[in-house]
């Protein structure tokens, strides 16, 4: 949500954030910029996860197909969500830093 007006304008996509709030004019971009390290947050967080799949792989030994099932969505989830998470605190963060 916006941090400012409070709308459900922060994110235009899944985990992209939009570049102003259409209900005030907040400008998201600017607040976001900076934050490019939750990149890199994502990038460790998807290392976890194919490690944790490797690792249930070794232990369970399921069917190839059923750890694509399971761990494909789990990953792409896990990531998506986080991506939004960081991002949302990255941009009240910044908002309430820009406040005087
Ligand atoms: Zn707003």
């Amino acid at each position: 949500m916006c941090p400012r007006c409070g709308a459900r304008t922060l994110f235009e996509g899944s985990a992209q954030l939009a570049d102003t709030c259409s209900a005030c004019g907040l400008d998201i971009l600017s607040l976001e910029r900076g934050g490019r390290f939750v990149g890199v947050l994502t990038m460790l967080l998807a290392l976890v996860l194919i490690m944790a799949a490797l690792a249930t792989d070794e232990w369970l030994r399921p069917p190839l197909w059923a750890t694509f099932l399971f761990w494909g969505p789990v990953t792409v989830a896990s990531v998506v969500f986080a991506l939004r998470f960081w991002k949302t605190m990255w941009v009240y963060h910044q908002y309430e830093e820009s406040q005087p």
